[in-house]
């Protein structure tokens, strides 16, 4: 074999030159397989101040993988914690309208289903600004936040929802249970496949767990990321890509039993996934028609994992297509919100400031910064106006009606909007 055809052969098959050193998440085994690489690139939630506009950026590999053993997707690469959720990590789950209500109608719903009584204890790890809890709360039920970032935890106990600013584990949980009690719910939205020792995180949530208690984890759904294409919600804070065939199987294994689960419309198609202490609840038939549609659509086979990855590719390829040309018209472009999937639809796309003006939000922790890996400025949403813009790029494509709705002015004044997932459409 020549030199050419080597390096072509090995390009083509990522997964045949990969190996790696990592262990499944779930399972413990080591043989996995690459199958997306989406490159080096910045934390998607690493906002910078000007000053640090000439530091160098760090970056880090951002590729996903699959356990060949459980079918357990994930990252290969895992940032420390410790760097991830700095002192001034930038989320606040509240800041849209559409994510205020789906919390409140979470809480409400757990309440109901499952009758807990007044005064009741439920705890959400990853609590952030105390959104879920707050729902709770208005349900009667006592609240308790855990949450690593302290300045989040400090707007928490602003908002009235007591928060540990500590990350979760065993010790941790018997400690609460001794001074609260346990727990009837203990939720994790949106935290669950950011965590990387699941196994200490369940040993925790086992202790703290009423015997009639209930966890519930709400993620993205794996099916709905390869469906859709969905491929910018790949960060490093992401290090699981969820489904429901391997996480029965791991449940069991640390003494719990997933028994309900529930599509919920949120992130592009996210479920809630409802776990017990094994035996206590009934498992629902609709969770095994669920782990065999998986089967039947063979989500978690090679070559749907493969044929993904072509997709992603391909997608990069159509969007700047489109970008240039508009800029080729003499067209003004920004993007608009800038969440962190809109840093990975960037910089893996390699989208930055000849193409954009800026991105505009209205987070106020993040304006007046720049964006990772791109050095796009962060600006208020009236900048769209201001600044003569003829399209912007919607990053939060799953807040795309809310947020269009909120920037009506814009598109009376003729600007349009390009929605870049699935496909790169213009409206
Ligand atoms: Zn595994």
């Amino acid at each position: 074999m020549n030199t050419n055809t080597y390096i072509k052969n090995n390009l083509q098959g990522e997964s045949n030159w990969y190996k790696s050193h990592i262990h499944c998440r779930l399972c413990g085994y080591d043989n996995i397989t690459m199958f997306l690489d989406l490159g080096f690139t910045a934390l998607a939630d690493r906002f910078i101040t000007r000053e640090q506009l000439h530091e160098p950026e760090v970056t880090y590999p951002l590729r996903v993988v699959r356990c060949n053993e459980c079918h357990f997707i994930q990252l290969d690469h895992t940032v420390a914690p410790e760097i991830l959720y700095q002192q001034d990590y930038p989320y606040e789950s509240s800041t849209t309208q559409t994510g205020r209500e789906h919390f409140n109608q979470f809480a409400r719903s757990i309440v109901e289903e499952f009758g807990f009584s007044k005064g009741s204890l439920a705890i959400d790890i990853g609590s952030n600004v105390g959104v879920l809890l707050g729902g709770f709360k208005n349900q009667g039920m006592r609240v308790l936040g855990i949450d690593p970032a302290i300045n989040i935890a400090r707007i928490a106990e602003k908002n009235g929802i007591p928060t540990i600013a500590d990350f979760f584990n065993e010790e941790l949980a018997s400690r609460i249970a001794e001074e609260h009690g346990k727990a009837m719910a203990i939720t994790a939205s949106n935290v669950f496949a950011h965590i990387d020792r699941l196994d200490i995180l369940m040993r925790g949530v086992r202790r703290l767990l009423h015997e009639d208690g209930i966890f519930v984890v709400e993620a993205p759904y794996l099916r709905n990321l390869i469906r859709v294409l969905e491929y910018d919600t790949i960060y490093h804070e992401h290090l699981s890509y969820l489904s429901i065939s391997p996480l029965i199987r791991f449940f069991d294994r640390m003494g719990m039993a997933l028994f309900d689960v529930k599509e919920v419309d949120i992130h592009g198609g996210s479920f809630r996934l409802f776990v017990c202490h094994k035996g206590r609840y009934p498992v629902l038939t609709k969770v095994l028609d669920m782990q065999r549609q998986e089967q039947e659509e063979k989500l978690h086979d090679l070559e749907t994992l493969n044929t993904f990855a072509q997709r992603v590719r391909n997608h990069r390829n159509q969007l700047r297509h489109l970008l240039e040309s508009l800029r080729h018209e003499g067209k003004r472009i920004a993007g608009v919100s800038a969440p962190a999937k809109g840093m990975t639809l960037l910089n893996y796309c390699r989208i930055g400031t000849e193409t954009l003006e800026f991105i505009t939000e209205k987070t106020p922790l993040k304006i007046g910064r720049y964006a990772p890996g791109n050095s796009l400025p962060i600006l208020p949403d009236s900048a769209l106006m201001t600044g003569n813009i003829d399209y912007a790029l919607l990053l939060a494509w799953n807040f795309k009606d809310e947020i269009m709705n909120n920037l009506s002015e814009f598109r009376k004044k003729g600007g349009r909007f390009i929605i870049p997932i699935p496909n790169p459409v213009i409206v």
